[in-house]
């Protein structure tokens, strides 16, 4: 029943997202059928925020090796060339890559997003934590995040978003409108990555799936609003 009530709640907000199952059915086949991809070689990286949420989201693709984890806070692919570089030497042999990307929000029964009721807490909490961080400091106009040793992955995460301060700041949903734009940073930097290391590939193929994960309350099924599902030929970059 809870769920249903959700289901409605996130479609109003994200009107093409599917429940975790329906995703991993939903895509795997289309890999399968329309790709011909054989799922049982295939290595998965993600690259989601690091909150402990996000944990049940990745697993709905359990049939894949992996996860090889390129996120960080936010979901930035924080491994950098490095780590594109090392989950491609993993991939096994006749096998193919899997990414799956992007930032997440929460959502609550009344539709408030960018809030989510954790696990045995009483009180809703912020999700994602780091990106409604990054909002509030984004909202005095004199803010400036400093890159340093000890909070490096929230400030870089900050200095991604400046570009898109004007835009999040004047949208009529802030919450909603900071994950788009940290869907972009994302999307951009993984296409970079998988150019700048096509060569470090033993594989023709890599299949991408970004797109937003909705957290709905713990022990529900979370939501996926899908944006891109590509299959890169390695060999036309
Ligand atoms: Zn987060």
């Amino acid at each position: 029943m809870l769920q249903r009530k959700f289901e409605k709640i996130v479609l109003q907000e994200y009107p093409n997202a599917r429940d975790a199952k329906d995703t991993s059915i939903h895509f795997l086949g289309k890999m399968q059928i329309d790709h011909k991809i054989d799922v049982s070689k295939v290595l998965m990286a993600t690259s989601v925020c690091s909150d402990d949420i996000n944990v049940p989201s990745t697993t709905f693709f359990n049939v894949l090796f992996g996860p090889f984890v390129m996120g960080g806070l936010g979901g930035l692919p924080f491994v950098g060339k490095t780590g594109m570089t090392a989950f491609s030497h993993h991939i096994p042999d006749e096998g193919s890559a899997f990414i799956f990307y992007g930032p997440h929000i929460g959502i609550t029964l009344d539709g408030e997003l960018g809030k989510m009721y954790r696990p045995r807490m009483e009180e809703t909490g912020s999700s994602c934590g780091a990106l409604m961080l990054a909002l509030s400091r984004l909202k005095d106009n004199k803010y400036k995040p400093v890159i340093n040793d000890d909070d490096y992955q929230q400030m870089k995460l900050e200095e991604s978003l400046l570009p898109y301060r004007e835009e999040i700041l004047s949208s009529n949903n802030q919450a909603k409108a900071i994950t788009e734009a940290t869907y972009k940073i994302i999307d951009k930097k993984i296409h970079e990555y998988i150019k700048d290391c096509k060569d470090e590939f033993h594989v023709d193929k890599v299949t991408l799936l970004g797109g937003i994960i909705i957290n709905t309350d713990y022990g529900l099924d979370d939501y996926f609003d899908a944006k891109n599902f590509e299959v890169i030929d390695l060999k036309s970059l």
